[in-house]
C-alpha cells in the first residue's frame, strides 16, 4: 500500500514515511492509494471476532508487510488493553463508549497506535524520534500517555500554564519517563508558534529527528476506524441488527473520516450524522455546498470548537469535492448548547444514562435527524468520544447531580505533576531541546 497526498504534488510514499513525517511535504494530507476492500464473506468471517482480531485484520490491509504479522499483532494488543461497550439506551438506539483508555477520551485510539507505529519504525531506522506537540488539553495527554514507554520515541509537549483544568494538567504532567511537559507562560498561540519554529529551526533539526502528532497523521486515522467495523459486527452479533448510522460528534473531522473509510472498506454503514457544535463550517457546507470557515466559538464541547477543520481536506477529497455525494452518506446537524445541556438532561431522564457535552452533541443531532427525516427505523449508534467525569461541570448544571470517579482516575489524581516550566521564548525551548540526550 502507498500513501499520497491530497495536494497532489509530493511523490507517493509508503507507511513508515507517512507515519514519520505526518504531513506530506506540498502541506497535503496523506491518503491511501486506494482504500482496501473486505467481502461480504471476509466480513461474515469477522462475526464473533474480538476488538484485536478486528483491529488486527483491517491495519494488516493498510500495512501490508511493512510490520511483520505477529509483531503487528503484539502493537495492537498492547494498544487496546481496554474495552469498547456498546450500551444500550432503546431497542434501536446504542451508545459505543470510546472513553475506557486510559485518559478517559476516545483519542487514546489513535494516540496509542500512532506511538507504537512511530516507535517501530523508528527502531527499524536505528533512531531516536522526538515528538513535538502543543496542546490546550486532549490531544496531549492522549500523546502523552500513548507514548509512554515506548522505544526509541520520546515527547515534549507545551501547555499554556493555568489554562487547562486541573484533570488535564495531572494527565499532561505525570507520564514521565521519556515524556517531558512544558508549562509555558504564555496561552495556547504562544506554544503553538514556539512549536512551529521549532520545526523549521535548521541547528535543531540537524541533531533531533522531530515529528508531530496531531491528528492529520494517516496512523492517527486508520485505527479509528477499528471501532467502527466492530459496532456494525457487534450489532449483528448480538441484536440481529444490520446497517447502522452512526452520529458523531465532530471537530477536526478525523472522527468521521475513519467511519468513512470503514464505510469504504465494506462495513456495512447505512449514513452518517455529522454533529458539531455552533463551530458549523463543515455542517454549513454539507446543506449548502459553500465552505466558509469562521473564527472559532467557545462552547461546552470545547473540544470540538474548531472553526477550520484540519482533517476537512481529506473527507472533501474522498467525495471527489461533490458537496452532494458527500450529502448522500452524511447529514450535518449543529447543535447549540442548550440544545446540549437539554440532551444530557433527557438521556439521565429517559435512560437513565449520563452523557459528557460531546456525547450530548450527537445525542441530540441523532434525535433531530430521526424527528425530520423519518428515519425511526434504523438503528443508530452514538459515538462516546469522553468520560462524563471530564466535564463535572457541565454535569452539574444539566443533572445537579454527582457522578463516581472510576478507578484509573483516581490512581492518575494521586500522581506527582513533573513539569518544566519556561517563558514563550523560543529560545528556552530550543535549549531545552538541545539538553535533552542525543
Ligand atoms: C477531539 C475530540 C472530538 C472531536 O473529534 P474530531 O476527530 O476532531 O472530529 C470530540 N469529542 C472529544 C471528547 C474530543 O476529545
Amino acid at each position: 500500500m502507498i500513501y499520497f497526498s491530497t495536494n497532489k504534488s509530493s511523490i507517493p510514499v509508503s507507511i513508515k514515511k507517512a507515519t514519520i513525517e505526518g504531513l506530506a511535504p506540498d502541506g497535503g494530507l496523506y491518503i491511501p492509494s486506494d482504500i482496501p476492500r473486505f467481502s461480504p464473506d471476509e466480513i461474515s468471517h469477522l462475526e464473533g471476532a474480538s476488538f484485536n482480531n478486528i483491529a488486527f485484520a483491517i491495519a494488516k490491509k493498510f500495512i501490508g508487510d511493512a510490520i511483520p504479522p505477529d509483531q503487528l499483532s503484539d502493537i495492537i494488543d498492547n494498544c487496546y488493553t481496554f474495552d469498547t461497550p456498546i450500551v444500550v439506551l432503546d431497542n434501536n438506539t446504542f451508545v459505543e463508549e470510546l472513553f475506557c483508555g486510559p485518559t478517559l477520551a476516545f483519542k487514546d485510539y489513535g494516540a496509542r497506535f500512532l506511538a507504537r507505529l512511530t516507535g517501530f519504525f523508528a527502531a527499524e531506522e536505528k533512531t531516536l524520534i522526538t515528538v513535538l506537540v502543543a496542546t490546550s488539553g486532549d490531544t496531549g495527554s492522549a500523546v502523552a500517555y500513548g507514548f509512554q514507554g515506548i522505544a526509541n520515541t520520546r515527547v515534549v509537549l507545551l501547555y499554556p500554564s493555568g489554562k487547562v483544568s486541573p484533570l488535564q494538567e495531572q494527565q499532561l504532567t505525570t507520564a514521565g519517563g521519556n515524556v517531558h511537559a512544558l508549562e509555558v507562560q504564555g496561552d495556547f498561540d504562544d506554544c503553538q508558534r514556539m512549536v512551529k519554529q521549532a520545526f523549521v529551526d535548521p541547528s535543531l533539526n540537524a541533531s533531533l529527528t522531530l515529528t508531530s502528532a496531531n491528528s492529520i497523521n494517516i496512523s492517527r486515522l486508520i485505527p479509528q476506524s477499528f471501532y467502527y467495523a466492530w459496532a456494525t459486527l457487534q450489532l449483528k452479533e448480538r441484536y440481529g441488527l444490520s446497517n447502522p448510522l452512526f452520529s458523531v460528534p465532530s471537530g477536526n473531522y478525523g472522527n468521521l473520516t475513519a467511519g468513512v473509510l470503514a464505510k469504504r472498506m465494506g462495513f456495512p454503514i447505512s449514513h452518517f450524522i455529522a454533529a458539531s457544535n455552533a463551530n458549523d463550517s463543515v455542517t454549513r457546507y454539507i446543506d449548502e455546498g459553500r465552505y466558509d470557515p469562521k473564527p472559532t466559538i467557545t462552547t461546552l464541547s470545547t473540544a470540538m470548537d474548531v472553526g477550520n477543520p484540519s482533517n476537512f481536506a481529506r473527507l472533501r477529497y474522498f467525495y471527489h469535492n461533490d458537496h452532494a455525494s458527500m450529502a448522500r452518506d452524511i447529514t450535518g446537524i449543529a447543535v447549540s448548547d442548550e440544545e446540549t445541556i437539554a440532551a444530557i438532561r433527557s438521556a439521565y431522564d429517559r435512560f437513565d444514562y449520563v452523557m459528557d457535552p460531546h456525547t450530548a452533541v450527537a445525542f441530540s443531532a441523532l434525535e433531530r435527524y430521526r424527528r425530520s427525516e423519518n428515519h425511526l427505523e434504523e438503528p443508530g449508534i452514538i459515538l462516546s468520544t469522553a468520560h462524563p467525569v471530564k466535564f463535572l461541570e457541565a454535569i452539574k448544571n444539566a443533572l445537579d447531580k454527582e457522578i463516581g470517579i472510576p478507578s484509573n482516575l483516581q490512581e492518575l489524581m494521586e500522581k506527582k505533576k513533573s513539569s518544566t516550566l519556561i517563558s514563550s521564548d523560543y529560545k528556552e525551548l530550543a535549549s531545552f531541546l538541545n539538553g535533552l540526550d542525543q
